[in-house]
Order: C-alpha cells, then sequence, then structure tokens
C-alpha cells in the first residue's frame, strides 16, 4: 500500500518526494454495542485493514485531495473548504483538514492521496480510520504534535459535524490506540484503557481464528434509526432519574435501579435499558475471561450479547441472525454475533482454526438457502497500529 501511495502520488500530484504516508486500523468490536453513547464499556480491536494517507505540504494555501477508490480530485483553497454532502469521502478528509486548521498549526495547503483497503460501509470503521489516518498524515507533516485522546475526540467531532452521525468514541478510539496481538478495554466515560493481549489468528498458539462476516445488507436506514436508538437510551436514563436525580446516563443506573422503575417505564425502553447494563456487565466479564484465557466463556458472552442486540434492543436482522445462528450450531464455533450499530454489517466469530473451513462452507449455504446471495468473510490475520510508514521530513 505504501508503493501505491508513492505511484499515485507521482502520477497525480507530479513527483513523490517528501511524501509523508501513514496508515490507520479498521476495527471489529468484539463485545460492547450500543454502549459507548451511554458512557459504557467496550473491548474491540483493530483489524488488519487500514486507510491509508500520502501527504505533504505545498508552497501555497491550495488544498488538493485525490481517493483512490472514488478516482476524484478535489482543489480549494485552505481556508475556503467547499460544502460537500454529509458522509462523502470529501466531507471527511476536509472536514479533519478544516478543524485543525481552525486549532492552528496548518500554515500552508496540502497535497493528499486517500487510499485503504477496508471495505467502505460494512460496519469496519472506514469512516473513522479514514479521519485517524488523515489527522495522523497532518501531525507528521505539519509537526502539530497532537495529543491522541485530542485527535480522537476532533475525529469524532468530524463525524457529528461533517457526516450527521452521533456516534460515540469507539471507533477513533480504538484506530489510534489499538496495538498489535490485544483486544483494547474502554471505558467510554473516563477514556481509561487497558490493553488485553488476546490474538486469535490461525498462527496463535490458542489456534484460535477470528472470522468476520459482511451480510452484505447495506445500512441504509442504519443512521436514523440508529438516532432512534440514541434518543430511547436518553429517555430511558431520564425515566430513572426521575426516581434517582443523580443519574447522568444509563451508565449510571444499576439493575436494581432498572427494576425498582420498571412498572413506571415505558416497557420498550426498559429493554432498551436492559440491553446496556446487561451488555456492560458482559464487556466486563469478557475481559476477564480474555484475561484468564478462557475462551469458551468469552464466545458464551458474545452469544449472550447477540441475543440481547436482537431481542432487547432490537437493532438485528434476518440477514445477521441466519449468519449468527448457522455459526452458533457450527462445531468449533465458540461464539459468534452481529456487531457494530445493527440493521446490517457484519458479524464477529471466534472459531477454532481447523473449523473455519467448515465454517464458511456452513454460512455461505444457509445464506444461500435463506437470503439468495451470499456474504463475504475475512478472516482477520493481524491487527494493526496507527503509524507512520513513511516520514516525509526525514
Ligand atoms: P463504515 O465506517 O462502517 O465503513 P461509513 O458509512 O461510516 O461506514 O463510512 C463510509 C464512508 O467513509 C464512505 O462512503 C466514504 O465517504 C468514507 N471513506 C472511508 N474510507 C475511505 C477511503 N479509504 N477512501 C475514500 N473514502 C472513504
Ligand atoms: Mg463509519
Amino acid at each position: 500500500m505504501v508503493r501505491r501511495g508513492l505511484t499515485s502520488f507521482e502520477e497525480i500530484l507530479g513527483s513523490a518526494d517528501h511524501v509523508t504516508v501513514v496508515r490507520a486500523p479498521g476495527r471489529v468490536n468484539l463485545i460492547g454495542d450500543h454502549t459507548d453513547y451511554n458512557d459504557g464499556f467496550v473491548l474491540p480491536m483493530t483489524i488488519d485493514r487500514s486507510a491509508c494517507v500520502s501527504a505533504r505540504a505545498r508552497r501555497d494555501e491550495e488544498v488538493v485531495l485525490y481517493s483512490t477508490h472514488f478516482r476524484e480530485k478535489i482543489r480549494y483553497p485552505l481556508h475556503d473548504m467547499p460544502i460537500s454532502e454529509a458522509g462523502s469521502w470529501t466531507s471527511y478528509v476536509g472536514g479533519v483538514i478544516e478543524e485543525l486548521r481552525r486549532a492552528g498549526g496548518i500554515t500552508s495547503g496540502v497535497d493528499m492521496i486517500v487510499d485503504g483497503d477496508i471495505p467502505l460501509g460494512a460496519g469496519l470503521s472506514s469512516s473513522a480510520a479514514l479521519n485517524v489516518a488523515v489527522a495522523h498524515a497532518l501531525d507528521v507533516v505539519f509537526g502539530l504534535e497532537l495529543d491522541p485522546i485530542e485527535t480522537v475526540r476532533l475525529c469524532r467531532a468530524v463525524e457529528h459535524r461533517y457526516a450527521g452521525l452521533e456516534c460515540g468514541i469507539m471507533d477513533p478510539f480504538v484506530s489510534r490506540f489499538g496495538r498489535a496481538g490485544s483486544a483494547l478495554l474502554l471505558d467510554c466515560r473516563s477514556f481509561e484503557y487497558e490493553h488485553i493481549p488476546f490474538s486469535p489468528f490461525s498462527d496463535s498458539a490458542a489456534h484460535l481464528s477470528l472470522a468476520i462476516v459482511d451480510s452484505r445488507v447495506t445500512r441504509e436506514l442504519a443512521t436514523s434509526r440508529y438516532g432512534v436508538r440514541h434518543a430511547e437510551c436518553l429517555q430511558a436514563a431520564a425515566a430513572v432519574r426521575e426516581a434517582h436525580p443523580s443519574v447522568e446516563s444509563l451508565r449510571d443506573v444499576t439493575p436494581e435501579m432498572l427494576s425498582a422503575c420498571r412498572s413506571d417505564m415505558d416497557d420498550r425502553l426498559y429493554r432498551r435499558a436492559r440491553h446496556v447494563l446487561d451488555e456492560n456487565a458482559r464487556v466486563l466479564n469478557a475481559a476477564d475471561a480474555l484475561r484468564d484465557g478462557a475462551f469458551d466463556r468469552f464466545g458464551a458472552l458474545m452469544n449472550g450479547s447477540h441475543a440481547s442486540l436482537r431481542d432487547l434492543f432490537e437493532v438485528s436482522c434476518p440477514e445477521l441472525d441466519t449468519l449468527v445462528s448457522a455459526a452458533q450450531r457450527t462445531e468449533g464455533v465458540l461464539g459468534a454475533r452481529m456487531t457494530g450499530g445493527g440493521f446490517g454489517g457484519c458479524t464477529v466469530n471466534l472459531v477454532r482454526t481447523p473449523a473455519v473451513g467448515e465454517f464458511e462452507a456452513t454460512l455461505r449455504k444457509a445464506y444461500l438457502t435463506a437470503h439468495g446471495r451470499s456474504p463475504r468473510l475475512y478472516v482477520v490475520s493481524r491487527n494493526d497500529r496507527t503509524e507512520t510508514l513513511i516520514d516525509g521530513r526525514d
């Protein structure tokens, strides 16, 4: 990907002298969905697919951007970012440049090529990886010495302001802080985090593999439904707050408090809150299971998470349910669940490595029979981290 970045730079922008190349990985959330915007816990890890950004400062005040994926080039004055469609590639890239420019430190225009191998819109967080990679590239090119936590906040703000998605902190956080050979336990309230050793790769001593299965169901309605779930969580917290004024978010609600409020609450809100409380507990138990090397226990928690997302939080869909139940019935699968926002996207599966072939065949067959199409399968081979591949200032 480094070579591709440099070659594109030469072809599209003239020469590749002094070009900085960075990458930032996508992620899969092992457990803990719809907990991040409720100040809860999540346990994601980065994958072996990344956004890759090549950049170089210009002598003038022009911004020249090219996307390899969209084969599209745009050019604008640094101080006059054009309005682009929310969620378009230029809204993300231009958004990060604009926010960093306003914060100070970007003193000239920039040439930039964005590339990557994370499937777009599949729920592996290509957008957060793109934001993190752009911020990291600008950090290196302009010597900004950004605080990593501030970078993560800025990347989330770009999703809010330029893509119109009120997402939580998890995606940019894990892309920026994730490390090889470990999952990341993150407290989305305090931003405290812990790297927990975990390498479910085919060559690992535990002989476990992590398989991601893309349902290929596009998440067109996902954004609006995501907003509805977010609002329901706020309403559920508000309902408990009537009896317990100190409650700021569902993070502050205990199972006892929720049970005591149940009769005064809309049942739908109760079920949303119940999922969030249980899911937070599952994340902490899953982290313990990883520390103990208790992968069966970990897998059972994944299965429990899926049932809760399906039945209580209601963010699964028939396609995801087919993939998860077929996986859970397959010998050698320790756990399977939908991952990410839901209504499409991917499932994540912990599979004994010798069973991966059988797992794939079973899922293909079940999916084809039930939904008339094939899923896309990725077996994660390592987990990458945000890094500078070439420092153009050297
Ligand atoms: P996800 O983050 O789950 O992959 P999103 O819909 O949030 O899905 O983000 C996908 C969007 O992010 C794409 O439509 C595109 O605008 C942008 N994007 C992400 N990665 C790239 C990339 N490498 N090149 C160009 N645009 C990208
Ligand atoms: Mg995204």
